[in-house]
């Protein structure tokens, strides 16, 4: 098998060829077919997620090199342990990358992005920038028959962590709004979502005019560029009635919009990593009965009912870039270059030579 991972933290990703592991007695493996690129996939290359503040945490002190990236896989069964009943070989599943430990009440309830001792594909074990890849268990396979396969490899992260972000709103009420604060690829799939989901009034909110034309694009029926305004307006545009908060971002600035904008019952859900430190006025959060909510990934069920939700035809995958395998260090070099429009996936199933 061939793979791409991080050989050297902050290093370019280099080619490793190894032999292709057999399945243990509930291992499946996967011949993979495309695998999205994610930006924490950068963060991991780097070694490190920045914090804020100065506060880095640290890959490179617990995660043995090297480690092939790739968290959104999507591939065919090419082989399954002794115990493995149920997965045809030759059947096409998304893998879900993030794994809990299988034994704590969290996960026996399928939380495993609860599970304290959460490990994750294509971060602590290996991922999907390879041409095989040997899945845990098969509680993470996910049929996607009938969709797109290259498109259908972002719901893994991207899609999974939109649509587990919109389950902590309260339900769609009439006259109620919903604002999407950063308009990058999880917020547009996130106002995909939420209109499949039946929110039908949504404010999209970005600094960039062009972000906020493709929200309009997703469903967005308002935009706010923050460069223009900020709380007074989100309010004034929504006449009172933001019920809901999605913050992409995750920065001082945006989270600093939550207890202004939202009306009495409102809840902020905060997903975006660029990190810093949020102050809210208590006694505004206590007599507004506002909820501060963190969001991060989500769980196979999640995954299933976000296919489900393209299979019924109310959510639309978004476009994608296929680039070939081999790609996978200039792919990154481009998101990080900010040269990106849309995800990019890479077609595992033409290696280099
Ligand atoms: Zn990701
Ligand atoms: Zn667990």
């Amino acid at each position: 098998m061939q793979s791409y991972g991080v050989t050297e933290w902050g290093k370019p990703l280099q080619q490793i060829v190894r032999e292709t592991p057999a399945p243990g007695p509930n291992e499946v493996l996967i011949r993979m077919s495309y695998c999205g690129v994610c930006h924490s996939d950068l963060h991991v290359r780097q070694g490190y997620f920045d914090m804020g503040g100065g506060v880095k945490n640290s890959l490179a002190d617990r995660i043995p090199l090297p480690v092939v990236l790739g968290h959104e896989p999507i591939g065919v069964v090419a082989a399954v342990g002794s115990e493995v009943s149920g997965v045809p070989v030759g059947a096409t599943y998304l893998v879900n990358p993030w794994i809990g430990c299988g034994k704590c009440p969290v996960c026996l309830q399928g939380q495993d992005n609860l599970c304290e001792r959460m490990t994750s594909i294509g971060i602590v074990r290996p991922g999907g920038f390879s041409t095989h890849l040997m899945v845990p268990d098969k509680r993470y396979l996910v049929d996607v028959a009938g969709l797109d396969p290259a498109r259908a490899a972002v719901l893994a992260c991207s899609g999974v962590t939109a649509y587990s972000a919109v389950t902590k709103l309260g339900p769609p009420l009439p006259g109620h709004w919903i604002a999407v604060i950063g308009c990058g690829g999880l917020g547009l799939i996130g106002i995909a979502i939420l209109r499949a989901l039946g929110y039908t009034e949504v404010i999209a909110c970005d600094i960039d005019d062009s972000k906020l034309e493709a929200a309009r694009a997703a469903g967005a029926q308002k935009v706010l560029n923050l460069q223009r305004g900020g709380g007074k307006e989100l309010v004034a545009m929504a006449r009172g009635g933001l019920s809901g908060m999605i913050d992409f971002v995750g920065a001082p600035s945006t989270s600093a919009l939550a207890v202004p904008g939202l009306r009495k019952g409102g809840r902020f859900v905060t997903v975006g990593l660029i990190g810093g430190t949020g102050t809210f006025p208590l006694v505004a959060l206590a007599l507004r009965e506002i909820a501060l909510l963190g969001s991060a990934m989500g769980n196979t069920a999640q995954i299933r009912e976000l296919v489900e939700l393209v299979r019924s035809g109310r959510l639309t995958l978004p476009a994608v870039q296929v680039r070939p395998l081999s790609q996978a260090e200039e792919s990154l070099q481009a998101l990080e270059a900010g040269q990106v429009t849309g995800r990019i996936v890479l077609d595992t199933q033409t290696p280099a030579g």
